[in-house]
């Protein structure tokens, strides 16, 4: 074969401008790891605003500062800062934004390596944040700076974002960002979102979730003479085997046409996160013996799971029935159901540019077929989705799911160059009008 058609060759300049980055990629990655953004209290945000801002200043971006002030958690000590990065081409087009969350998650009990060294070992790079998000993040700055040296006369607009707070509901980051407007279809119109979900996938979206408090009232009384009381519970058994009896099999018999990994995740579920009656808990190290009293409240918190095919009002709706039911059958049950947060699902079609391209772009650089799949947990793309109203977004990035939040979390240096060719396949046939 002599015959090389200039898609061809384009796609393998890219990936040959990618690949000759990995010393890059691996310090680039290194470096986000080592700035500790833990969230909560939501550290050092500006730091890695700060540093985003130089390394793409560097390569021509604009850069705009944004911090979400009055949102959860704002406040001088831990200000909310994001970061949005646009480099835009000599010729008009769409503009393609890439969108990583700079925070990460508590580092908990059981590193052998040092949460925030960055170190590398055997073609993997240690650390919290390794693989949720900050690997998914430098492979886009990666991915972009590559495509910007090889197709300098692109059209539109290349944007990256940093953005605080996706790990505790981003209305600091993406949802504050929307508000103002960064997310409008008119500025913005290709989003992906580099989160871990695998360098073969595609993911269109993410269930919805419903999260609520449910306490059961009783009358205190002393212990030795439960009769004279209510316990409280008790009446919480009853509501927890309602749920059993009722309610989990009826979640487990519904499914979703979304292509929800894992498997288990394509039923509704629900969690009970917690559960408390009566006396507070003793303190730790207390030696002090409880006193002897009937309960006279208990409280559970559920976070229920829905699918894009069951409307809030009918998740709600289910659980209300079930406790109303409690109410007419069993002798003094009273209850009080208080909303904690909800988060609708949000979907985006296979079919949308954004999403096929991306696919192509995998089939491309994978030589295997891209999966489309939806996440069972949530994640910032529902605030671009409802607030932004734009609808042509997907995650896309590397590292394996299942390693986000654990111990000894890594992002495989192999799998950021795979993606990060992906991304600059995905910026040439988004941006170049003759790319296929
Ligand atoms: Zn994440």
């Amino acid at each position: 074969m002599t015959d090389i058609s200039p898609a061809t060759d384009l796609a393998h300049r890219l990936t040959e401008a990618v690949t000759a980055k990995r010393d890059d990629l691996i310090a680039l990655t290194q470096d986000l790891i080592r700035i500790p953004t833990l969230n909560p209290p939501g550290e050092n945000y500006r730091a890695i605003c700060e540093y985003l801002e130089a390394r793409l200043r560097g390569h021509g971006f604009d850069i705009q500062m944004i911090r979400a002030h009055g949102t959860p958690g704002d406040c001088t000590a831990y200000p909310r800062w994001n970061i949005i990065a646009r480099r835009e081409g000599p010729h008009a087009g769409d503009c393609v934004h890439f969108n990583s969350h700079t925070d990460v998650v508590d580092v908990g009990l059981g590193w052998t390596r040092d949460p925030f060294g960055g170190e590398l070992d055997d073609g993997k790079i240690y650390g919290r944040g390794a693989c949720d998000m900050k690997g998914g993040l430098a492979a886009s700055i990666i991915a972009a700076e590559a495509f910007i040296e090889v197709m300098p006369d692109y059209h539109g607009a290349i944007e990256i974002s940093g953005t605080a707070d996706e790990e505790s509901g981003g209305y600091g980051g993406v949802a504050y960002l929307a508000e103002q407007g960064f997310f409008n279809p008119e500025r913005v119109q290709h989003v992906i979102i580099p989160e871990p979900l695998n360098k073969d996938r595609v993911c269109l979206g993410h269930r919805g979730g419903w999260w609520a408090e449910i306490e059961t009232f009783g009358e205190i009384a002393h212990g030795s003479m439960p009769f004279l009381g209510d316990c409280a519970v008790r009446h919480m058994g009853a509501v927890i085997d309602t749920f059993e009896r009722d309610l989990y099999p009826a979640m487990a018999a519904r499914r979703t046409d979304m292509p929800v990994v894992p498997e288990g995740a394509r039923s509704s579920t629900m969690n009970i996160n917690s559960i408390h009656g009566g006396q507070a808990e003793q303190l730790a190290g207390s030696t002090a013996l409880p006193s002897h009293c009937v309960p006279d409240s208990c409280r559970i918190v559920i976070d229920r799971r829905f699918l894009v095919e069951e409307p809030l009002d009918q998740v709600r709706a289910e659980v209300e029935g079930l406790l109303e039911g409690l109410k007419s059958d069993r002798p003094k049950f009273d209850y009080a159901l208080r909303e904690l947060n909800h988060v609708l699902p949000s979907m985006t079609d296979r079919d949308a540019p954004v999403a096929s391209t991306v696919a192509a772009a995998i089939q491309n650089v994978l030589g295997q077929e891209a999966q489309f799949v939806a996440s069972p947990g949530t994640y910032d793309q529902k605030h671009i989705d409802r607030i932004g109203k734009l609808k042509n977004c997907v995650a896309y990035g590397p590292g394996v799911l299942e390693l986000a939040h654990k111990p000894d979390e890594w992002i495989g240096v192999d799998d950021m160059i795979d993606s990060a060719a992906v991304m600059a396949q995905s910026l040439a046939k988004l941006l170049l009008p003759n790319a296929d």
